[in-house]
């Protein structure tokens, strides 16, 4: 059987972890910076490194059977792909920003103005369902720049911090997406017994990366009250210590209510905590 093939991006911001991410599958290959194509030696699978503005369309057209690549690419190329998983990783928004002393206050008031970017699909479908006239530039990076150089009067660009653009003077002014990677496929290929292979390793691989193994000490007589600080776990493991009337439980946290959890526990008699990263969770 011929191998499938993934599509990733070849260098820039989803790069690394898309790698890491099929590393931590359990996949191994050899990952050169110059390569454009590469095969993984324990599982059918080739791997081929893209500009991340082609992945969609490969997938559509089947040169790549998979990708990884963030959703406001998919929905910018308008390809027709399936969505297998959320990936969690190259988290942004996609929002509308005008310079600081702009007079705009609401969309509404986006009407006759140009505004510059490299996102026209999306930018369009959102200024029409706003029954927006405005006059979109594309240009295909340093978008920020351009109301300083007064080729538009906003601009719609990638945001995840802000920092750039505060830098260049601008506030943002309307949300318009949020963005994440996302495994896709080409139409179909969800029920290749390979595929869905590679998602279930990629499951296991999320659900351990969003939770933590925490193991403590306890004095028999405080049990009862950690036992009910672990609502989310059926039945922690417990193990007698040399020590009469103390005991360790072994449990599972969820990294968001991690800190919550570790003070109060402590505050219940918890001692001697130890937390662990989990690699795999295989439920
Ligand atoms: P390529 O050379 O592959 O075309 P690119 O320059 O278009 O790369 P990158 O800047 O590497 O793209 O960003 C890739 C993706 O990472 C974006 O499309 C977006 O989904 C995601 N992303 C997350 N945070 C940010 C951010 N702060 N700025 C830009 N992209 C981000
Ligand atoms: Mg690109």
């Amino acid at each position: 059987m011929k191998n499938l093939k993934i599509a990733i991006q070849k260098s820039g911001r989803l790069n690394e972890k898309s790698v890491q991410l099929l590393k931590n599958c359990g996949l191994n290959f050899e990952n050169y910076k110059s390569s454009l194509i590469t095969t993984v030696s324990n599982f059918p699978l080739e791997i081929l490194f893209l500009r991340d503005d082609d992945i969609p369309e490969y997938v559509q057209d089947g040169i790549a059977d998979l990708g990884i690549v963030g959703e406001n690419v998919i929905v910018e190329t308008e390809a027709n792909v399936r969505y297998l998983q959320r990936l969690g990783f190259g988290k942004c928004s996609l929002k509308i920003a005008v310079p600081s002393h702009s007079d705009a206050k609401e969309p509404a008031d986006l009407n006759g103005k140009a505004i510059a970017t490299s996102y026209p699909t999306i930018l369009k479908k959102f200024l029409d369902e706003q029954s927006i006239t405005a006059d979109i530039r594309i240009i295909s990076g340093s978008v920020e720049i351009s109301p300083a150089l007064e080729l538009s009067d906003a601009i719609f660009d990638i945001v995840s911090t802000g920092g750039t653009l505060r830098s260049n003077g601008l506030v943002p002014f309307a949300d318009v997406m949020t963005s994440e990677a996302i495994l896709i496929g080409k139409n179909g290929i969800e029920n290749n017994p390979v595929v869905c292979e590679l998602i279930q390793r990629i499951q296991s691989v999320l659900r351990a990366a969003e939770t933590k193994y925490v193991v403590l000490n306890v004095e028999r007589s405080s049990l009862a009250d950690i036992i009910t600080l672990l609502p989310g776990v059926k039945s922690p493991t417990i193990v007698p210590l040399a020590e009469e009337n103390w005991v360790a439980v072994h449990t599972v946290i969820a990294e968001q209510d991690f800190w919550d959890k570790i003070n109060k526990l402590k505050a219940a008699g918890a001692q001697g905590i130890v937390v662990m990263p989990v690699e795999k969770i295989i439920i």
